[in-house]
């Protein structure tokens, strides 16, 4: 079989709806010719459920147990997220993070609720937990982005206690690799893993949010997808939604959560809209896409999920009918296009 036949739309709904011609309708056309038959989706979209880039159980076990006790997607997400922000052995994204080229930790993060309303931070400093500054930003003001020294007093404003994000291991890693580089701004290529979530909760609803340190070594004040609602993430609870990882820059040029998202809404399944979110990027013309890496997740209404990214190693952790598993795909654009 081939592989975009397995992952094809799903004939049953995790509800046991059976799905009929308007969805079936939505199937592209190299699928109809080559399927007479129904294909049944290995992803069975038991709600709740929960996934998130890279291999993050504990975020997403933390989600799951938000979400299992009966806890609203957006709850599930912001604490996911803090689970990592507070791990100070992740070097990508709140405490311990990677500071940029001055040794400055500044966080970049959003958050997007079933309303679409969104929140983000940007440029954050001496705060561990920006996802949840993000969510305030959100719930408790006029705005949707606040940046810099502004991001940081609403949150002190808010509760937020100051802390030190550069931890002797971040500071180490940082003067290591100045000794090591020329210092100059060019685009880094160093180490990027921002956690981006995505969730559904039990009454079927769409929530989703990311955090980052941003790229290592970043120029100062450099800001990348992660906070841009619509390419580190966006949600449509109609439709699924969508988060990436990866050089952000690339995210930003082609809207790619956003772009996910509208795929899916013209009927690509999940993994067929990140594959073309992908294609747009290397296809670019003069794209250097051999030099780094884009990674993004999906899911749709129905809980059917994807993943796929640019090179090797991009993983997705999934916490869905009791199992919680790192989903480390061998599908990849280098992999099927050598
Ligand atoms: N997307 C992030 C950025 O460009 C990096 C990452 O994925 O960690 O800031």
């Amino acid at each position: 079989m081939k592989r975009r036949n397995f992952i094809k739309n799903a004939a049953l709904t995790s509800a046991g709806l059976v799905i009929g011609n308007s969805l079936t309708s939505c199937n592209n056309s190299e699928s109809k010719e080559e399927n007479n038959e129904t294909i049944v989706s290995t992803d069975e979209e038991k709600l709740p459920l929960v996934i998130a880039t890279w291999h993050v159980k504990n975020a997403t076990a933390r989600a799951m147990e938000i979400l299992q006790s009966g806890g609203t997607s957006l709850d599930a997400v912001e604490q996911g997220c803090m689970v990592e922000e507070a791990d100070i052995k992740n070097s990508s994204v709140g405490k311990g993070g990677l500071p940029d080229r001055d040794g400055n930790v500044t966080l970049d993060a959003c958050i997007m609720d079933k309303h679409g309303n969104c929140g983000s931070v940007i440029y954050l400093q001496s705060i561990t937990h920006a996802v949840s500054v993000a969510r305030k930003v959100m719930e408790d003001t006029p705005h949707v982005m606040l940046a810099g020294e502004g991001a940081k007093q609403f949150a002190i404003s808010q509760g937020f206690k100051e802390e030190d994000l550069l931890t002797e291991t971040s500071k180490k890693a940082w003067e290591d690799w100045k000794i090591k580089s020329e210092y100059k701004p060019i685009i880094n290529i160093e180490n990027h893993d921002t956690i981006g979530m995505l969730a559904i909760d039990k009454n079927g609803d769409i929530a989703g949010a990311c955090t980052t340190s941003g790229l290592a070594y970043k120029m100062q004040g450099r800001v990348g997808d992660s906070p841009i609602i619509g390419s580190g993430l966006f949600i449509d609870n109609d439709i699924g939604g969508c988060v990436a990882t990866g050089l952000g820059e690339e995210v930003v040029k082609t809207v790619g959560s956003f772009l996910v998202v509208e795929l899916m809404r013209q009927g690509k399944s999940p993994q067929e809209a990140c594959e073309e979110a992908i294609s747009r990027i290397v296809n670019k013309p003069n794209s250097n896409y051999k030099d780094f890496q884009v990674g993004y997740i999906a899911v749709n209404k129905k809980g059917e999920t994807g993943s796929y990214s640019i090179h090797q190693w991009f993983s997705m952790t999934k916490f869905q009918d009791g199992i919680n598993e790192q989903i480390q795909s061998d599908f990849y654009y280098e992999a099927e296009n050598s």
